[in-house]
C-alpha cells in the first residue's frame, strides 16, 4: 500500500465505522386475516401472543391497509411499492387450472426481492406467490435466491399433491409430501435464517394461513376443546394459532442469533377477513374481502425493529402495504430513485417522530366497478354505484353517507380521485367469475 492509498483508507474508515450494519428484514404475510383477528386488534377468543409481541415490542398501526381487498393485487402492491391499478394488475387470475393466460406481476416492474438483492441482502420467500405461474414470473426470476412455496392463491395445508395445477415446489422442483404448509413454511423460513445469519437477509413469508380451506392439525384444533364450540370457528382458530406458532418461530430463531435488534419485522394481512367463509372478523369495520369498505382494505398491521423504532407505539395515522419497499430500503441504507415511481413512502421518520407530518395525505384503492379514496379523516368510496362519502373519525364502520351535507367536500375528493384514476391503466387480464366485477345490468 504505497502512501496515497494509506491516506485514502483512513479517510474511509470512520464513515464505514460509523454507518449502522444493514439490518436484515422480515415480511410476513397472513392471508384473509380481518381486522379483530389479533388478541392487540381486539380478538378475544383465539390468543395470539407471538403476533401480539410484535405490537408490545413495536408500532401497531390502527389504519393500516393494503392496496386492494383481494389477494393477488394486493401482492403486487406490496411486492413493488406502487399502486397495482398503475400496471394493470388489478386483478385475480382465476383458479389455477384455468388462469387467464398471460397473468402475472409485469415484468416491466422491479419487486421487492430484486431491491434488496441489489443491495447486498440474500433473499428467502417461503409460501404463497400469487403473481404469476409461468417461467419467467416465478420467484427466483423476481429477486429471490432461494423460494418454498405454491405460486397459487390458495392451497391444501396437508396434501402437497392436492393440486396438479398448484403444485407445492422448492426452487423450481415439485415437492411430493409437505408438513403442515403453515409449519412447513415457517420451517423453512427459519432455516434460511440458521443458514444465513451472517449476512443481511431478506425473508419473505406469505402464510397461506387463515385461507381457506379450513383445515388444522389436532394438536391445534386440541387447544380450543371445551373453548369453541362452533366447529368451523374452531378450526379457524386452530389455524390462526398456528400461524402465531410460526410467527413465533421466526421470532425465537432471531433471538437465538442475536439478531433481534438488528432485524425489521414487519406483519400484516392481505387483505381483510371474508367473514362467512372462514370466521375471520373485522370489527368495527364494515364490509369484507373483496369490498373496498374498511373491512376489505384495512388490516391487522404490525412492526418492530428494537433500538430503531419506539416500542409499545399505537400510530394513527393511514398507512399502507406500498409503504413497506421503500421503508425496507431506506433501513437498507439504499435510496429508491424517481425512476421507480413508487407510490409508497419511507415509514421510518414518521414512526422515530422525525417528521411531524402525515405519511399520506390521500390513498386511493380501484378495484373493478369498486373504487375508494381517502383524505385524512374522509373516505369517498363506490361499490360501482352512486359514490358515499364517510367521516372514519367519528364513523368507523362507515353508516352515514354525508355526501349531500359536504357537497364541496364530495366534489373536490371526486375531482382527485378521476385525476388519481387518470394514471391507471386498464386491467391487462380479467378473469371470469372473480370478485370486484359483477357484470354490468343491461339498462332495462
Ligand atoms: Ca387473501
Amino acid at each position: 500500500m504505497n502512501r496515497r492509498q494509506f491516506l485514502s483508507v483512513l479517510a474511509a474508515a470512520p464513515l464505514a465505522a460509523a454507518a449502522d450494519p444493514k439490518p436484515n428484514v422480515v415480511l410476513i404475510v397472513g392471508d384473509d386475516l380481518g381486522y379483530a383477528d389479533l388478541g392487540s386488534y381486539g380478538c378475544k377468543d383465539i390468543p395470539t401472543p407471538f403476533l401480539d409481541s410484535i405490537a408490545k415490542n413495536g408500532v401497531r398501526f390502527t389504519d393500516g391497509h393494503v392496496s386492494c381487498p383481494y389477494c393477488s393485487p394486493t401482492r403486487a402492491g406490496l411486492m413493488t411499492g406502487r399502486y397495482q391499478t398503475h400496471f394493470g394488475h388489478e386483478f385475480n387470475p382465476g383458479p389455477a387450472e384455468q388462469a387467464v393466460e398471460n397473468f402475472g406481476l409485469p415484468l416491466t416492474e422491479t419487486a421487492m426481492p430484486k431491491r434488496m438483492k441489489d443491495l447486498g441482502y440474500k433473499t428467502g420467500m417461503f409460501g404463497k406467490w400469487h403473481l404469476g405461474y409461468k417461467p419467467a414470473y416465478h420467484p427466483q426470476q423476481r429477486g429471490f435466491d432461494e423460494y418454498y412455496g405454491f405460486l397459487g392463491g390458495a392451497h391444501s395445508y396437508l396434501d402437497a399433491e392436492a393440486d396438479p395445477a398448484n403444485p407445492i415446489f422448492r426452487g423450481t422442483a415439485k415437492v411430493a409430501k409437505v408438513e403442515y404448509t403453515t409449519d412447513q413454511f415457517a420451517g423453512e423460513a427459519a432455516a434460511f435464517i440458521d443458514r444465513n445469519k451472517d449476512s443481511p437477509f431478506f425473508v419473505y413469508l406469505p402464510f397461506n394461513a387463515v385461507h381457506t380451506p379450513l383445515e388444522a392439525l389436532p394438536k391445534y384444533e386440541a387447544r380450543f376443546d371445551g373453548k369453541i364450540t362452533d366447529p368451523r370457528r374452531k378450526t379457524f382458530a386452530a389455524m390462526l394459532s398456528a400461524m402465531d406458532d410460526g410467527v413465533g418461530l421466526i421470532l425465537k430463531t432471531l433471538d437465538k442469533h442475536k439478531l433481534t435488534n438488528k432485524t425489521l419485522v414487519v406483519f400484516h394481512s392481505d387483505n381483510g377477513g371474508p367473514t362467512p367463509v372462514n370466521t375471520s372478523r373485522n370489527d368495527p369495520l364494515r364490509g369484507f374481502k373483496a369490498q373496498v369498505y374498511e373491512g376489505g382494505t384495512r388490516v391487522p398491521f404490525l412492526m418492530q425493529w428494537p433500538g430503531k423504532i419506539p416500542k409499545g407505539k399505537v400510530y394513527d395515522h393511514p398507512v399502507i402495504a406500498l409503504d413497506m419497499l421503500p421503508t425496507f430500503v431506506a433501513a437498507a441504507g439504499g435510496k429508491p430513485a424517481e425512476d421507480w415511481k413508487l407510490d409508497g413512502v419511507n415509514l421510518l421518520p414518521f414512526l422515530k417522530g422525525k417528521d411531524k407530518g402525515v405519511p399520506h395525505k390521500q390513498l386511493f384503492w380501484r378495484f373493478g366497478r369498486q373504487w375508494a379514496m381517502r383524505d385524512g379523516d374522509w373516505k369517498l368510496m363506490s361499490m360501482g354505484d352512486a359514490p358515499a362519502l364517510y367521516n372514519l373519525k367519528t364513523d368507523i364502520g362507515e353508516s352515514k353517507d354525508l355526501s349531500t351535507t359536504e357537497p364541496a367536500r364530495f366534489e373536490k375528493m371526486t375531482v382527485d380521485w378521476k385525476a388519481w384514476d387518470q394514471k391507471n391503466i386498464p386491467a391487462r387480464w380479467v378473469p371470469q367469475g372473480a370478485a370486484g366485477q359483477k357484470k354490468k345490468k343491461k339498462k332495462a
